[in-house]
């Protein structure tokens, strides 16, 4: 069994503020250990269900966070960024059986993490066809896109609730809860035990019956903190602007959802 993990630093248990993922502050090292962790717990819980290759996309900021001296031998890690549209997901393809997301945070326009935000700081918020965009959203639709099942999903309590309606088999485990400034953080032994359990079990169940068809057409709304940067991107090709902050985006493709993000985000 091969199993794609994208790992993201925002909603691991014990983030809170931008500095404690930013490498060059004195904190990060600590939580770039628990990100590790995560990935590790999961990275337990697939070969425990079977899993014998195990695609790693580190996916955070420099994405060089992941200590790959604690990953399993059966794991490849994936540093740093290609430019490949895919992005978090870079080197997911049809030849893998599931996809994990660890460590996700809530969107922009969602109060659910101190740091939620949706690929960059620039947008109040995305929607996606009516919905909130998360990069859960937009990265687990590229599994789909290569007609892989997302089956595991951990980050803070908001992300979590809102992506159970998107796909019918995912486990997902709330390693916190944002509210303002502030989370409340599972400890790390019990969040660690979850991931792994939670990642074991979404691999036992019936997989195919946790794919997902895309919708046949995305309507992308984008509103940005800043109308100057708005006006600008408002000349990326097919794009509408609505308002002085918002801008529209429509399109068949969902490769092209993804290009629209890679260059406007
Ligand atoms: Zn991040």
């Amino acid at each position: 069994m091969k199993v794609f993990i994208s790992a993201d630093m925002e909603g691991i248990t014990s983030t809170i503020k931008w500095d404690e993922c930013n490498p060059d502050k004195e904190f990060y090292r600590y939580h770039a250990g628990q990100m590790t962790k995560e990935v590790v717990a999961a990275c337990e819980g697939a070969i425990a269900a079977g899993a014998n290759e195990i695609v790693i996309k580190d996916a955070h900021g420099p994405a060089t966070n992941i200590d790959i001296t604690q990953l399993p031998e059966c794991a490849k890690l994936i540093r740093g960024w290609s430019g490949h549209p895919y992005s978090m997901v870079q080197g997911i393809d049809n030849t893998f059986d599931a996809a994990m997301f660890i460590g996700y945070h809530s969107s922009a326009g969602r109060e659910g993490n101190p740091m939620s935000h949706t690929i960059t700081s620039r947008p109040l918020y995305i929607k996606i066809n009516e919905e909130y965009g998360s990069e859960f959203i937009l990265y687990s639709y590229v599994a789909a896109y290569e007609g892989v099942p997302t089956v595991l999903l951990t980050g803070d309590k908001m992300l979590c609730e809102d992506s159970k309606k998107i796909h019918p088999g995912l486990y997902t485990v709330s390693v916190k809860e944002g509210i303002g400034s502030s989370c409340t953080c599972l400890s790390t032994e019990k969040s660690l035990r979850l991931i792994k359990e939670n990642a074991e079990k979404s691999l036992k169940q019936d997989l195919n019956k946790a794919k997902i068809e895309l919708p046949e057409s995305f309507k992308v709304e984008i509103c940005f903190k800043e109308h100057n940067y708005a006006n600008k991107m408002s000349y990326y090709p097919g794009m509408k602007k609505l308002d002085s902050n918002t801008l529209l985006f429509n399109t068949d493709d969902y490769f092209e959802v993804l290009r629209m993000a890679h260059f406007v985000l």
